[in-house]
């Protein structure tokens, strides 16, 4: 509990206290021992005191509102309600009803803590797991080693990550052996072990053993700094049903204060009943529509729902993608970093006539050098020789297709059948299953390297997941050849699949398939690359890569998984549909009590008291926090 909490809830106890002990007062007829007109008034008065004491601030919030021109909250109605029932007094004909506005006004109160108590705690909790910020960083200066913020390390520069530190800067390992626990960021339980020429991402604890880290990025572009930015910026981005709440509140309290100055005015005048009957019935009427119940536990379950997901390691980056994605009954995929590692192993190389093997890989290696594409990176890796920088210029990214490069002033083509049709090579088909890279120097054309990626540990089970589920189709989209895409699309169970796409390609086939979609049924993309970033976009809900993926499939994203795990969609899915069946829970719940006790007081019913109204109010509200706070629990 926080200070303000704490002297909120003495506050709340002291009046209950004075409280109590006035109703013994006056069940042992001590009022009633003053002469006759007096009783009542010092009656008045004493319940005045808990009352004030426990709401001064609810009134002068009311009249804050009241003066700022937006009067129309809970406030209103709660001070409305409980002024009013003190008022009752001038009705000498009627029973008082000072006790109740007291009450009104404790269990409003009670309500209200516990509310700020609850949301408390789940931001926490979210905060907790969200608590990956970095404090320092540990860097050799002049042979001694000294803390520094993390933004002021360069690129390139070495830290030191001693046991039980945290990763404060994405790199790669140069020195040491440890353990990593990434549960902060993936979910994951098991700890990596990390050495030699591994990346770590910053965000971990290590936990073992100490590393030099090599830095590849800047403390603001590296993973802690985008996932806290992720979170910061979430709950900008509302769900439909957020925004209808808040809209449906602002009309509503206008509403039903008016409806109850209709029912004190008109009940006497058309149904006889008397004057001061009627207004309790529009007292009660007024404290059991108070909308907190929504107003409070809508915002709260996708914020819970938000935060459970990132548990698992898919970050959500607003309520409206949790909304959207629990409709999600169609999902494609990108395949190369998507589905497949995209760590490419040379399967064989085939030379053309008098080619020299090592020739091919060289100009290959060189060609790739300042490409990030997983291919690229791969034939590097599995390049022995060393690559000369200075001598290769003029290098230009085919999307889709593959390289062109100047190579110590040759120009080297190294791509697909596309980009060999295009520039006018002729190059023989390939019987290998596998990816072919094409290789031309000045035109003549060389040979190629077939190179095959391997299947993501849990790409199947991912699209198994996803059937489980209840999504209704999955497609892969891909750039690779037919062959490679239909093994893959057989293996992993794919519904279906398109092969040799461009780019733009992708996009025209997303817009088929959402030409294709029902009403209701919303369309996800999953894709890593700089190149899937307009199909992102496109897609009803858009999901990348995050610890592999480019920058730009990241920012285009509404949804990232932390850790690469395609198996994580159907997961995100079953907690966005777990949120919005407990908001919806909610609203006819909060909706249907409250409706019910309105009936029950109308003054022709008159079978409602202020009693069942501030249950009405404050229990339903209770409970569908309550409810709200289940969206924190994962269940994969
Ligand atoms: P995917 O859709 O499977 O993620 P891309 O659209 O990124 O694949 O690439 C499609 C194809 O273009 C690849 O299968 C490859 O043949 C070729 N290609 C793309 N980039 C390169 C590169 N850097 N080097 C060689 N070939 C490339
Ligand atoms: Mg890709």
């Amino acid at each position: 509990m926080t200070k303000k909490q704490k002297k909120k809830r003495n506050r709340i106890l002291v009046a209950l206290g004075i409280f109590i002990l006035l109703e013994i007062f006056e069940f042992a007829g001590v009022f009633d021992s003053f002469p006759e007109p007096f009783g009542l008034w010092v009656e008045f008065g004493a319940f005045l005191i808990p009352y004030l004491i426990a709401g001064h601030d609810v009134l002068q919030k009311a009249w804050h509102g009241i003066t700022h021109k937006q009067p129309f909250d809970e406030n209103l109605l709660m001070a409305i309600a409980t002024i009013g029932a003190f008022l009752l007094v001038f009705f000498p004909e009627s029973e008082p009803h000072m006790a109740e506005g007291a009450a009104v006004m404790l269990f409003y109160q009670v309500g209200e803590l516990f509310e700020s108590y609850a949301v408390g705690k789940t931001r926490k909790s979210i905060t907790a797991m969200m608590d990956i910020a970095p404090d320092y960083a540990n860097v050799m200066r002049d042979g001694e080693l000294v803390q520094v913020d993390p933004n002021e390390v360069a690129v390139g520069s070495q830290i030191v990550c001693k046991a039980g530190e945290r990763v404060p800067l994405d790199g790669v390992v140069v020195s040491g052996k440890s353990q990593l626990d990434t549960s902060a960021l993936t979910g994951e339980s098991v700890p990596r072990v990390v050495e030699e020429g591994v990346q770590v991402i910053s965000g971990c604890v290590n936990m073992t053993g100490m590393i030099t880290v090599e830095t590849t990025s800047e403390f603001s572009q590296s993973t802690v700094s985008r996932i806290l930015d992720l979170v910061e910026n979430a709950s900008e981005k509302k769900a439909r049903t957020e925004n209808f709440i808040s809209r449906f509140a602002r009309y509503y309290t206008p509403i039903v204060v008016g409806l109850a100055l209709l029912i004190a005015i008109v009940s006497p005048l058309l149904f006889g009943q008397s004057v001061p009957k009627s207004i309790e019935s529009a007292l009660v009427f007024l404290v059991v529509s108070c909308p907190c119940a929504l107003v409070i536990s809508v915002p709260l379950s996708f914020f819970s729902g938000i935060g459970a997901a990132s548990r698992v390691g898919v970050m959500v980056k607003g309520s409206s993608y949790l909304e959207a994605v629990s409709e999600v009954d169609t999902v494609a995929f990108d395949k190369t970093g998507t589905l497949t590692n995209g760590t490419f192993g040379v399967v064989d190389v085939h030379t053309a006539e008098g080619v020299d093997r090592d020739l091919l890989l060289s100009y290959a290696a060189h060609a790739e050098a300042y490409s990030d594409h997983p291919i690229a990176l791969s034939v590097i890796e599995s390049y022995s020789g060393t690559i000369n920088r200075d001598q290769i210029d003029n290098v230009e990214e085919l999307s889709g297709k593959g390289v062109s490069a100047n190579v110590n002033s040759h120009k080297v083509l190294i791509g697909n059948d596309k980009l060999m049709k295009t520039e006018g090579i002729d190059a023989p088909d390939c019987e290998l299953v596998g990816t072919i890279l094409h290789v031309s120097l000045d035109g003549e054309y060389l040979g190629h390297i077939i190179i095959a990626d391997m299947m993501k540990d849990d790409a199947k089970e991912a699209i198994t997941n996803l059937h489980k589920a209840g999504v209704k189709k999955t497609v892969m989209l891909t750039g690779d050849r037919e062959e490679v895409a239909a093994a893959v699309a057989k293996e992993l169970g794919v519904d279906e699949y398109r092969a040799q796409l461009l780019p733009q390609d992708k996009v025209t086939k997303v817009e088929e398939l959402l030409a294709q979609q029902s009403e209701k049924g919303k369309l996800a993309f999953v894709g890593d690359g700089i190149n899937d970033a307009p199909v992102l976009v496109r897609a009803d809900v858009g999901i990348a890569m995050g610890a592999m993926g480019s920058d730009a499939a990241i920012e285009a994203a509404d949804i990232v998984l932390m850790d690469d795990k395609p198996s994580r969609i159907a997961t995100a899915i079953n907690i966005a549909r777990k949120t919005m069946r407990i908001v919806r829970q909610n609203i006819v719940f909060a909706i249907g009590v409250k409706v019910v006790i309105m009936i029950l007081a109308l003054p022709v019913v008159g079978l409602a008291n202020m009693w069942l109204a501030v249950f009405g109010d404050v229990g339903v509200t209770v409970i569908a926090i309550l409810n709200a706070m289940r969206c924190l629990r994962v269940n994969e």
